[in-house]
This record gives structure tokens, C-alpha cells and sequence, in this order.
């Protein structure tokens, strides 16, 4: 008997990243470990193993030295650090689940945020990185990145899991801090790369629908647990605030601001493949600016927090 592969996991049928996260609703009892083998690696995943189907390629100009390509190796590099970092972090998370079904849960997540880090690393190889040269690649084009932005997250995180033991703490700071902050992002990457480099935006397309998924079931959770105790608000609410103050401390707009400059390079150079592409309906990408790309990014972000936090009840303690 085969299992049907739900709408939301289908590679045509599933929604976007923020249509989906705003509109679905997910709990850790459906997404158990029986509902991600159908759903993943049957669906989604199917004949994708790095994340793209073997005859979607990068085109000979990516692999070509100059801006685009020094775009597209440094977000590869930094998101394939945050992925492994999330995957160890989640360990924890496994590790403290109060029962069945949410541990099954964050055990899938755990390999969808495995796999991420792989498929990121692995188009580095794409653009013509030498495999004995990944690593240290990736450290070269990520390292301070890392040091600077991803390691103060990490150890808000694991001072949360792993010496305090609060999961339900640990699961808003995935959801919230770390999740939906950066999922934007990944909508706006998808975009950006879909006419220059398919290979990459399908690779985004998967991790995106596995985000509808994490960011969905990981409010469910948060939701469940704060109607059983509405005590805890307060305390989750502090949390989000330190969580907020730190982000607000770390220079990732500095970051991404380097990255979309080199991008805008790359488009002008390649404008006559990008051609009247459309970055979002109305908009041809070859007219956008590395601002504006930017602030719809962190527009799209305030909506999707804001309706992510109504939902887990949360709205009225973060300010
Ligand atoms: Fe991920
Ligand atoms: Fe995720």
C-alpha cells in the first residue's frame, strides 16, 4: 500500500514558504515520524537527493569567478554553518520532548535541518569548489559570520535546552528566534536565484516547504502548551525580549547588506538572463535595489511574526 503525499509537502502542490506558514495549521500528533516518511522522503524529496533534480544545474556562469557567484558562495557557506548548528541544537529538543509525538516531531526536524546543511554545502561543489577544499571554503567565506552572528544564538539556545532543560523555552527560540527570523529570508533567496541559478532556487523550494512544516508544528506546540499553562506567558515572553535585544546587537543587516551589493553586481552583468523576470508579482527583478529587496524581507518577517504570535497567544506579551 502506498501513502498518499499531502498537499502541503507535494512538490507542486505546496504552498510558499509564507503563504503556507501563515495559513496552515500543523500539530506535532499529524507530523509524527509515520506522516514525514510519507510526506518527505516520498514526496517532497522524491528522485531530489541533493535537492534538485540531477539534470537542474547551475549554469556554466555561476561557476564563473565574480560577484554573483561570491553571493551565492558566501549564503551557501553561512546558511550551511546555521543549518548544522540548528540540527546539534535540536538534539536537545529531542532529547527533553515531554512525550511521543514531539519527539517524533523534532527527530524529523532534526534530519530535514541535517539535510539542509548538506544540500547548501554540497551546490558549493556545484559552483566548482574543489571537494578537499569544502571545509576550509566554508570557513574562509563564513567563518567571521559565524562568530559574529550564528555563536551568540547558539549559546542564547543552549543555555535555554541544554542547561536549563526548558523546552518549551527551547522550542520558541527555534520558532520564534531563530525560525522565523531567517525564513524570509529563504522565500526572498528562492526568488532571487530562481532564473539565475534553478539548481539553488529548488534547493530553497524544498527547505522551504520543510520550514512551512518547523515553523508550523513548532507554534502548534508552543500554543498547546501555553493554553494548558497560561502561567508560562510571562516567562516566554522575557525570553523573547532577551532574544529580540540580542538580535538587535548582531550584525546581520551588515551582513546581508554585503551580499545583496555583490547580487546587485551579478544582475546587472546577467540582466539579459534575468530578463522581465518578476521578484514578486509587478516588480521585475532587474529594477529592484539591495534595499528594497531587503525591506520586503523584513516586511515579510513582521507579518509572519505577528501572525505566528496571535496564534500561540503570545501577542500580548511581546511589545
Ligand atoms: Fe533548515
Ligand atoms: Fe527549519
Amino acid at each position: 500500500m502506498t501513502h498518499p503525499i499531502p498537499d502541503e509537502a507535494g512538490w507542486d502542490s505546496a504552498p510558499s514558504l509564507l503563504d503556507g506558514a501563515m495559513t496552515l495549521e500543523l500539530t506535532a500528533q499529524t507530523c509524527d515520524l509515520r506522516y514525514w516518511l510519507a510526506a518527505v522522503p516520498q514526496g517532497t524529496l522524491r528522485g531530489q537527493v541533493l535537492g534538485h533534480a540531477p539534470e537542474v544545474q547551475a549554469p556554466d556562469f555561476m561557476r564563473e569567478p565574480g560577484p554573483l557567484r561570491d553571493a551565492l558562495s558566501q549564503e551557501l557557506a553561512f546558511r550551511s554553518i546555521a543549518e548544522e548548528k540548528a540540527t546539534r541544537a535540536i538534539s536537545y529538543l529531542v532529547a527533553a520532548a515531554p512525550d511521543n509525538d514531539t519527539m517524533e516531531f523534532f527527530a524529523t526536524q532534526l534530519l530535514d535541518e541535517a539535510r539542509h546543511a548538506m544540500v547548501f554545502r554540497s551546490h558549493l561543489l556545484q559552483l566548482g569548489v574543489p571537494e578537499d577544499e569544502l571545509w576550509d571554503t566554508i570557513e574562509k567565506l563564513a567563518g567571521d559570520d559565524r562568530d559574529r552572528i550564528l555563536t551568540p544564538l547558539e549559546q542564547l539556545g543552549l543555555e535555554v535546552l541544554r542547561d536549563n532543560g526548558d523546552f518549551l523555552g527551547g522550542v520558541v527560540v527555534l520558532t520564534i528566534l531563530v525560525e522565523g527570523v531567517l525564513a524570509p529570508a529563504a522565500e526572498l533567496s528562492e526568488r532571487k536565484w530562481r532564473p539565475l541559478d534553478p539548481a539553488v532556487a529548488d534547493i530553497e523550494r524544498g527547505a522551504g516547504i520543510d520550514e512551512i512544516r518547523h515553523l508550523t508544528v513548532g507554534s502548534s506546540i508552543a500554543r498547546e502548551h501555553l493554553l494548558r499553562h497560561p502561567g508560562d506567558k510571562a516567562a516566554v515572553g522575557a525570553l523573547l525580549e532577551r532574544g529580540s535585544a540580542l538580535w538587535a546587537t548582531l550584525p546581520t543587516q551588515e551582513q546581508i547588506y554585503r551580499r545583496e551589493l555583490l547580487f546587485q553586481e551579478g544582475l546587472r552583468q546577467h540582466a539579459d538572463v534575468v530578463g522581465d523576470y518578476e521578484i514578486w508579482p509587478g516588480r521585475r527583478m532587474v529594477d529592484t535595489t539591495p534595499e528594497e529587496r531587503m525591506q520586503t524581507a523584513f516586511e515579510w518577517s513582521r507579518t509572519m511574526q505577528r501572525s505566528r504570535l496571535e496564534y500561540m497567544g503570545l501577542a500580548e506579551v511581546v511589545g
